[in-house]
């Protein structure tokens, strides 16, 4: 199905202001949100396709790219980097409506740093961990493998996790290896029972009496450890790689590591979604008579044919020499926009050639063509 254009969604002209922008949002969100629509199963996805819309055309840059080249302009762009300029949270109590439809997953940075799990009974699973990497334009345009080193908390070997030697774990007396404290109240006819976490041993019914000399009786300890990291090709910023198992580890399951990356800015290309752009300078003369330049790829220099009669700020498109596309097809292209530098320093004769060149131009009342003409 084809992807509806986003000021359609909205209802507004493509030329609106940011105020009418939000106005519009609002009334829509108003309308379709789904806690006002509890029967109607598309609301949730009506509203995810409104915050989208409005998560673009809210930011400049973003509607920019949208206006230019329509929604292929944001291919690259990652949910995170759609959605994550707006806080639908504080947009949302503004209007007086729930926090429902974030439209990717409701919170997607909520869960990535620990804390969610810790409401469930039975093993804990350790927090997530996130690391930012940086990486260079080349290395997202190719794909490229990494290492990173990671500092963070490992059950300990030693003691097994357990914080003691090997005979150094005793049962806790004050909740009897149980772990768990049961405190009984009569009211009336009913008893009132209460289940408390035992504060002496913290709910494990075992008190450390000889410490594991490794970890100190913590039972975990800190290590660096290298981890491999694949970019794939087509990677923007914002992107996160998930490494299952590598984040915090506590009594029970480790959590995830979630690498996100950051590209750095390039000294030549700038990026927009899958394309690359870059200035060139030409001379005056190729410019003028046209010819064939020089111009850098990122897998090395391109071959430009500059028409006659190029001016400044011509923008000339080499296909298929961007940034691929994440899911393996196809690739962005590259746009080379020419700047033609007037010449400077020029010698006597130079500038005689010049003025004999004004003259000639004059002369012929702007008819550049007499002399193929007679040729
Ligand atoms: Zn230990
Ligand atoms: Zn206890």
């Amino acid at each position: 199905m084809a992807k509806r254009d986003y000021y359609e969604i909205l209802g507004i002209d493509r030329n609106a202001d940011q105020a009418t922008i939000k106005k519009a949002y609002r009334n829509l969100a108003m309308q379709n949100h789904p806690d006002k629509n509890p029967e109607d199963d598309q609301a949730a996805e009506k509203m995810k396709s409104l915050n989208e819309a409005y998560a673009v055309l809210c930011d400049s840059r973003k509607r920019g790219l949208y206006d230019r080249y329509g929604h292929a302009g944001l291919e690259g762009y990652t949910p995170e980097d759609i959605f994550g300029g707006v806080d639908f949270g504080s947009l949302f109590r503004e209007f007086g409506l729930g926090g429902f439809g974030f439209g990717f997953g409701d919170s997607i940075f909520e869960g990535f740093f620990g804390g969610r799990n810790s409401t469930g009974r039975g093993p804990r699973r350790g927090a997530d961990l996130r690391y930012d990497l940086r990486v260079t334009l080349e290395e997202v345009a190719f794909g490229a493998e990494k290492t990173i080193e990671l500092s963070k908390a490992e059950k300990c070997l030693a003691c097994g996790g357990t914080g003691a030697q090997p005979d150094g774990l005793v049962d806790c007396r004050r909740c009897r290896a149980t772990g768990q404290i049961v405190m009984e109240q009569r009211s009336g006819h009913s008893i009132i029972r209460q289940i408390t976490v035992c504060e002496d041993c913290r709910g494990k019914g075992k008190i450390v009496k000889k410490a594991c000399k490794e970890c100190k009786g913590k039972g975990m300890i800190r290590k660096t450890k290298n981890i491999a990291v694949n970019i794939p090709a087509g990677a923007d910023t914002g992107c996160s790689i998930r490494v299952e198992g590598e984040g915090e580890e506590t009594d029970g399951f480790p959590g995830d590591l979630y690498i996100v990356l950051g590209v750095e800015r390039h000294s030549l290309f700038e990026r927009h979604g899958n394309d690359i752009y870059l200035q060139k300078e030409v001379s005056f003369t190729t410019a003028t008579l046209g010819g064939q330049v020089d111009v850098p790829g990122l897998d090395g220099d391109l071959k430009l044919n500059v028409p006659e009669g190029t001016q400044t700020g011509a923008v000339f498109r080499i296909a298929s020499e961007g940034i691929p596309c994440l899911d393996g097809h196809g690739k962005g292209d590259e746009y080379v926009v020419l700047k033609v530098v007037t010449p400077t320093n020029l010698s006597p004769r130079e500038k005689a050639v010049l003025r004999d060149f004004e003259t000639l131009q004059q002369t012929s009342g702007g008819d550049n063509h007499g002399e193929d003409r007679k040729g």
